[in-house]
């Protein structure tokens, strides 16, 4: 039994699809259809139930998907001519290419193959570059969904300590950044498996933010009283099951934690449709 608030991340996605449903509808009343697409390269179950549950979303909110399949051992220049044909699809309002992919195409390759003006997963170089700059972009969706999490629950940001542990390209970087903007203005600590003194940078940090994919990789012991702890990362035990990287007696310690399952997985998709929305929303 835990003694802190959890940050209920399915619930706040909920309310976002509610809204997004109604900035739809508007779209539609002025002629615009949104309609995203998925491009799945290969047989990957996980990506395929993820997959899955971004057409769900789409239904909900009355978003036309496509659900693009590609057989695993495609050739990497055939990749790429299907990437060019989803951004000259005017039907194609946005599209992302999920990962992770076959061991011989090159995630990297093949997100900046993506036109910036529909990269909804805002990994594109350019919506990357935007970010740093603090320029308007489409900006990387499970940021965002952490971001709105925390700013839900009026977790105070502002000139307080935020540790993230892990610095992988979908998460700990961007949210770095993301958290640090002028507006936000968190005092961010990006820690690694090279950091020093990651403890005692944890037992400071009013939030800590775990992006590691390391099971219970943040224990109660390790983290102030009263702070506010996210788990995003994700692993699986011997039995397949999903493994949070908060262990269970952090909800003993922290103010506010997310679940050990779910939270950031729904919102990170509401934030994705989000981004096709508010871009197809631009005058
Ligand atoms: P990644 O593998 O690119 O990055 C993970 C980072 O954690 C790496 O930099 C790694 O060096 C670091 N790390 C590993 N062990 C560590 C340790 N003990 N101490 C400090 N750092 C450590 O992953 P990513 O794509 O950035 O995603 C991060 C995690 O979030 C993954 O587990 C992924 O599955 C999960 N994820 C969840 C959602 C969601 O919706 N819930 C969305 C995206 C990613």
């Amino acid at each position: 039994m835990t003694k802190a608030l959890l940050l209920d991340g399915d619930a706040l996605a909920v309310r976002l699809r509610a809204d997004l449903a109604s900035r739809v509808t508007a779209l539609r009343q002025r002629g615009h259809s949104p309609c995203l697409a998925t491009l799945l390269i290969g047989d990957h179950s996980a990506s395929d139930a993820y997959v899955a549950r971004k057409h769900a979303d789409c239904a909900e909110i009355g978003i036309t998907s496509k659900d693009i399949r590609l057989p695993h051992d495609i050739d990497p220049q055939a990749a790429l001519a299907e990437i060019a044909a989803l951004n000259a699809d005017p039907s194609v309002h946005g599209f992302l290419v999920q990962l992770p992919l076959p061991d011989h195409l090159d995630a990297q390759t093949l997100i900046e193959a993506v036109d910036p003006a529909k990269d909804i997963d805002g990994l594109h170089p350019v919506n990357l570059g935007r970010l740093v700059a603090a320029a308007p972009g489409l900006r990387p969706c499970t940021p965002q969904a952490i971001l709105a999490l925390l700013r839900a629950y009026n977790i105070p940001l502002a000139g307080r300590s935020v540790v993230i542990v892990g610095r992988g390209a979908l998460v700990g970087r961007p949210l770095a950044m993301l958290l640090s903007l002028p507006g936000t203005d968190a005092t961010v600590t990006l820690l690694h498996r090279q950091s020093a003194n990651s403890a005692a940078a944890i037992a400071a940090a009013d939030v800590v933010i775990s992006a590691a994919g390391v099971p219970d990789l943040i224990r109660g012991a390790m983290i102030k009283p009263g702070a506010a702890v996210v788990g995003v990362g994700i692993s699986y035990d011997a039995a397949g099951q999903m493994v949070s990287d908060i262990a269970a007696d952090v909800g003993q310690i922290a103010r506010w934690v997310t679940p050990r399952h779910g939270s950031v997985g729904a919102l990170t998709r509401a934030f994705l449709l989000s981004n096709l929305v508010t871009a197809m929303e631009q005058p």
